[in-house]
């Protein structure tokens, strides 16, 4: 049977070459595929033909000199965007064109309610990038744009955003630090790469209460996360009534992850997905578009993606 859960993907992601050795790499979305076909999942879910996103969405988080810069260095060849690990090769910025293009066909989809919710399996990633600065592996905010369109194209008042990646989404954060409109909040290793996302940042202005971040100590695992989401996460989605929830979907706070020290398992992925999709079908008619971050250990990874998939088509 076919479910109502979307799934974005596109062979031109393997394209993106961060180099040899690189984490960040294309079999990460090979692993994925690989596994959601011989466990015949992947015939279950909707698969969306996908387009490169139109620059002036792109306006809406980041600064044209950014976009400018991106794309000069990419057409360059030039590895190594922030002077540290973030990479891109020559055919990088058409890839993270078709990644925000992918979260928007996505967004389209769901707003438009043709599908319940998406996951969308793109790279390069996003929640590290800021409006001027590409950093953490990421380009382009990939979600961050998603949210912003969904205000533009389709009203959707207020945005929620979970970002449950291992590491802080500063890039998100910094986004809509003074925005009430978008939620921001994220469960990550702390301290940690990249040293922010302490509890004292809570948003400023308008937006003072409307970041939420709650870090968690090295060796932190199910029982901190099921608590979390309890007693903070769902509440305050309950209380902010979304008009759409997106998810900043890294599984790199996986026990099996080589980057991190948290110790999740797939099953703590189905757990805490199925928590934000009963909240999703009480808030915002089950409107969920959940992007893929992080995520290292390509058995890990593919396995963590199924729980999520599967507690998404419930
Ligand atoms: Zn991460």
């Amino acid at each position: 049977m076919i479910s109502k859960t979307g799934f974005v993907y596109h062979d031109s992601f393997l394209k993106h070459d961060t180099g040899a050795g690189h984490p960040e790499r294309p079999g990460r979305l090979q692993s994925i595929t690989d596994h959601l076909k011989e466990i015949k999942l992947w015939q279950q879910l909707q698969h969306m033909l996908i387009d490169e996103a139109p620059e002036e969405w792109l306006l809406q988080v980041h600064s044209l000199e950014h976009i400018r810069f991106l794309k000069h260095a990419c057409s360059q060849g030039m590895m190594t965007l922030d002077g540290g690990d973030t990479h891109a090769s020559k055919e990088s910025y058409d890839i993270a064109l078709l990644a925000v293009g992918g979260v928007l066909a996505a967004t389209d989809a769901v707003m438009n309610g043709l599908l319940q919710n998406v996951f969308c399996a793109v790279r390069p990633p996003g929640h590290h990038a800021e409006r001027d600065k590409a950093m953490g592996f990421c380009l382009l905010n990939n979600i961050a744009v998603a949210a912003r369109y969904a205000q533009l194209k389709y009203r959707a008042e207020r945005i929620a955003i979970i970002d449950w990646d291992v590491h802080h989404g500063n890039g998100t954060q910094h986004i809509f630090y003074n925005d009430k409109s978008v939620l921001y909040m994220s469960t990550h290793q702390y301290p940690f790469y990249p040293n922010t996302g302490s509890r004292s940042e809570r948003g400023a202005g308008d937006g003072e209460g409307y970041t939420l971040n709650i870090p968690m100590f090295a060796g932190a695992g199910e029982e901190e996360f099921i608590e979390a989401f309890t007693e903070e996460i769902i509440p305050s989605l309950e209380n902010f009534r979304p008009d759409l929830i997106l998810i900043s979907a890294g599984f790199d706070a996986h026990r099996d992850d080589p980057l991190a020290n948290l110790e999740l398992t797939e099953e703590s992925f189905g757990k805490l997905t199925s928590m934000v999709a009963e909240t999703a079908a009480k808030v915002c008619n089950g409107r969920i578009v959940s992007i893929l971050e992080g995520g290292y250990s390509l058995t890990a990874l593919p396995r963590s993606v199924e729980a999520h998939l599967r507690a998404m088509m419930a």
